[in-house]
């Protein structure tokens, strides 16, 4: 009896922690490696677009009039739900007379879809005028 005292005695000694484990609760950093797996980007930024569009005057002034004239997050809304490099902006009578002052579209009540390009550096556009397929009047323009 007097033996397993003892036994007990030095397994309680060896239980006894360690005084010093300074680096307990710091395993949490481990986890953040997995981060490093991003999910492809194919939006370009809103500079990025900005910048594209700067290389010519008439795109550049649309762009610059409509991001002047509307609530900042439009733009950047619009900047976030570009496919295929169109950027696709609501088409409202501030924007069709925007269209027509820079790019010399004409609207006629009739129209319901212009295709065309920019006169100066041939980008293209679209303005789709009426609300057929349930989705409202669009002006779409390549970046
Ligand atoms: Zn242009």
């Amino acid at each position: 009896m007097r033996f397993m005292s003892r036994e007990q005695e030095t397994a309680v000694a060896a239980n006894t922690p360690p005084q010093s484990k300074p680096n307990e609760g710091k395993k949490s950093r481990q986890t953040k490696s997995k981060k490093s797996r991003k999910k492809p980007k194919k939006t370009p930024s809103e500079l990025n677009v900005i910048s594209r569009f700067a290389t010519c005057g008439r795109c550049s002034y649309l762009l610059t009039a409509y991001r002047l004239t509307r609530d900042p997050a439009d733009f950047t809304t619009a900047v976030h739900k570009i496919k295929s490099n169109w950027l696709t902006l609501t088409l409202d009578t501030k924007l069709c007379k925007l269209v027509n002052h820079t790019y010399g579209v004409r609207f006629d009540i009739e129209m319901f879809r212009v295709e065309s390009c920019c006169p100066e550096c041939r980008r293209a556009f679209v303005c789709k005028l009426d609300d057929s397929d349930n989705t409202p009047p669009y002006f779409r323009i390549k970046i």
